[in-house]
């Protein structure tokens, strides 16, 4: 059995449409997986269009950016009900506020003597409006700035970068809350990539339900300490790919069958509870 939880399309800053990235899923026998762009289950929404023909299990997910004092950390939320205002409130105000944030980079760009056109960025926009550091990357490669996302980010995107400004996010104890309150399972996104193992501590003392364990680009020695920690504490273990698209040879990923029976456990749990 194929999984892999952690997936972005075009609603977010991945490449693939949802069709493409369901289409790809299935083509690959996954039997279950979850569109987690960020900040919007819309991925999730539109993709379900195409279950009939791609046949395979799509767990509602979303990504969520949010802070931590002052570290930004991913909070994935699992089979929420989409219809609760205020999940739906607090990703509007994370999702719209990109817009403003992006146009702002783009002016302090400029400043530093990068002439690149909003328009040039919007171009990867796409319909949903969504902006974040990747497709400005992306114009800037193709504006000729620079050769590949990754030397956009360590000139001009990175957080230390004097262009960079911040995206609202969202509390991330609010947030866990919010996610819970909305029926959904609440999960500590790639722990390995936070700057302190002791805020996934924090986050556990906050409530939170899951930790994403088998991130793919964790190494062999964080796997199995998030997992010891998991155990330890009762917490769901997910995993997946974080794939945005070019990252092909995620398609040999698997997250462990047990990440299935726990996610829907806990969902269980707490539907029943109400
Ligand atoms: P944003 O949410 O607009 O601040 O952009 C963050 C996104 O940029 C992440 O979700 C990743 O997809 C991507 N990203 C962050 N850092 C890097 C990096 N060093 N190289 C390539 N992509 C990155
Ligand atoms: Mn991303
Ligand atoms: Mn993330
Ligand atoms: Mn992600």
């Amino acid at each position: 059995m194929k999984i892999d939880l952690h997936l972005h399309t075009t609603f977010s800053d991945g490449k693939l449409s949802p069709e493409e990235l369901v289409r790809m899923a299935y083509e690959n026998h996954y039997s279950y997986i979850s569109i987690t762009d960020h900040d919007t289950f819309g991925g999730y929404l539109d993709a379900q269009k195409y279950l009939n023909k791609y046949k395979l299990e799509l767990i509602p997910g979303a990504e969520i950016s949010t802070i931590l004092d002052t570290t930004e950390v991913h909070i994935l939320a699992y089979y929420f009900d989409i219809n609760n205002d205020k999940l739906n409130s607090l990703l509007r105000q994370v999702y719209d506020s990109r817009y403003g944030r992006a146009k702002q980079m783009v002016k302090n760009l400029d400043t530093l003597g990068i002439n690149l056109e909003w328009k040039d960025v919007l171009i990867y926009a796409g319909e949903n409006k969504y902006i974040g550091r990747p497709h400005i990357a992306r114009a800037l490669i193709e504006k000729g700035i620079v050769k590949s996302i990754k030397e956009a980010f360590d000139r001009y995107l990175s957080n230390d970068s004097p262009a960079y400004v911040p995206k609202y996010r969202v509390d991330t104890e609010y947030a866990i809350k919010a996610i819970q309150e909305a029926g959904g399972v609440a999960v500590l996104a790639h722990p390995g990539r936070l700057p302190d193992d002791a805020m996934v501590y924090t986050c556990i003392d906050m409530g939170i339900d899951g930790i994403e364990v088998y991130y793919a680009s964790h190494a062999h020695g964080q796997t199995r300490l998030y997992e010891q920690i998991a155990l330890e504490n009762n917490l769901v273990r997910t995993g997946g790919t974080d794939f945005h698209g070019n990252e092909f040879y995620y398609i040999n990923y698997s997250a462990p069958d047990i990440c299935i029976k726990e996610l829907k456990k806990a969902y269980n749990k707490r539907h029943i509870k109400g």
